[in-house]
């Protein structure tokens, strides 16, 4: 059984404690505030807690149930960090209405962080002995470049994961990753009167972006995941020219790309040089570097793993549905299954993820962690 009032209060607590991710907002506070708090909770209630520092402001915290040994080791991951507060009324003050609670982070994802503890929490209420171990992993930054995962792989594995992002209720065996591409387009500078000395590297970035238009009105539509359709371009920034008189010397296009799980850095590469190439064979003035500056793969797991059938049966003995779905944007699952960890993502009902009214629904909070509770005493045996 899930104990409601303590689900409520710890909720409550933790929305009310600012974890907004510093890399977004130069003055918020950090992650070390809610990762002491949440350290208390968890050593209260007998877990081994551990951190791990990863700046003055920042810390990830992993609690471990320990298990009697000889069983498999699940792996529960959420992140402590939360986009900022502002355009939010009061975003550190939870509200409670019509069984939902809202507030910054109630959904994405203090609700299912929550749901998380909360199957640990009932786990040791209810004295059940479990063999394998329980890492309750959670961690900074997911909501800016995912330092926490990354650090927390250093030194944690597990033989499955959970991430209890805000799916509603979905099972998500699958996500997109991304690219950010940087295209540099060279021209070469002269006086506007005189078109025989200049090239003009904001008109010759035009035919890339034309380029950019066909990939992803033609090309990409011939290719189709059944959970995640196409993969996507999209250019995001364009920064060129002297002045009026002036041809440019350069343009300079930042551009991302989403990919396919099965689409990896080389691939993307050769996307683009292909692309460059290509304009060049048309325009011999087309003059044009890129460079990958970060990419994330996507993620995919198969059906038959056994951390997916047992969360699809728990699911569905508590929900009464079953199937998987897949989602566009990206999330630290990719980084566990790089890592050679099977990871599949459920999390609680809601809505307003990084927008100004967010909330999560309460029964769904508990539902999860009832069935995440079901998943542990099956996998931890
Ligand atoms: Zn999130």
């Amino acid at each position: 059984m899930i104990d409601e009032d303590v689900l409520i209060a710890l909720l409550s607590d933790l929305i009310k404690i600012d974890s907004v991710n510093p890399s977004l907002d130069s003055k918020a506070h950090g992650e070390n505030e809610i990762a002491d708090f949440l350290g208390m909770f968890l050593q209260k209630l007998g877990l081994e807690v551990n951190y791990q520092k990863i700046s003055e402001k920042r810390k990830n915290l992993i609690a471990i149930l320990k298990g009697r040994g000889g069983g498999k080791t699940l792996m529960l991951n959420a992140h402590i960090d939360t986009v900022s507060g502002k355009g939010m009324v009061t975003p550190f003050n939870p509200i409670i209405k019509e069984g939902r609670m809202y507030g910054r982070g109630a959904y994405d994802m203090k609700g299912g962080l929550v749901s998380s503890i909360m199957a640990v929490h009932s786990i040791i209420k209810s004295k059940t002995k479990l063999n394998g171990d329980v890492i309750l992993a959670l961690v900074i930054d997911e909501e800016f470049v995912s330092l926490g995962t990354e650090e927390l792989l250093k030194e944690y594995s597990a033989d499955s994961a959970i991430i209890c992002e805000p799916t509603d209720s979905n099972i998500i065996i699958a996500h997109k990753g991304f690219a950010w591409i940087n295209i540099v387009v060279r021209g070469v500078a002269a006086h506007g009167s005189r078109p025989n000395e200049g090239i003009d590297a904001i008109v010759k970035a035009g035919k890339l972006l034309v380029e950019l238009e066909k990939l992803q009105e033609t090309e990409y539509q011939l290719i189709v995941h059944p959970l995640l359709g196409s993969p996507s371009i999209h250019a995001s920034t364009i920064e060129g020219g002297l002045g009026l008189s002036t041809y440019p010397d350069y343009c300079n296009i930042m551009i991302e790309r989403r990919t396919l799980p099965k689409e990896n850095i080389e691939d993307i590469k050769n996307e683009m040089s292909q692309l460059l190439k290509k304009i060049k064979s048309n325009d011999n003035d087309f003059n044009a570097t890129f460079d990958i500056t970060f990419f994330r793969s996507g993620l995919e797991i198969s059906e038959n793993e056994l951390i997916v059938k047992l969360v699809d049966k728990a699911r569905n003995q508590t929900l009464g549905i079953s199937g998987f779905t897949g989602e566009s944007y990206w999330m630290d699952s990719a980084l566990l299954a790089n890592a050679g960890i099977p990871t599949v993502v459920i999390g609680p009902n809601g809505k307003g993820a990084h927008a100004s009214i967010e909330y999560v629904e309460i029964s769904s909070v508990k539902q999860i962690a009832e069935i995440l509770k079901d998943v542990i005493e099956k996998y931890c045996m």
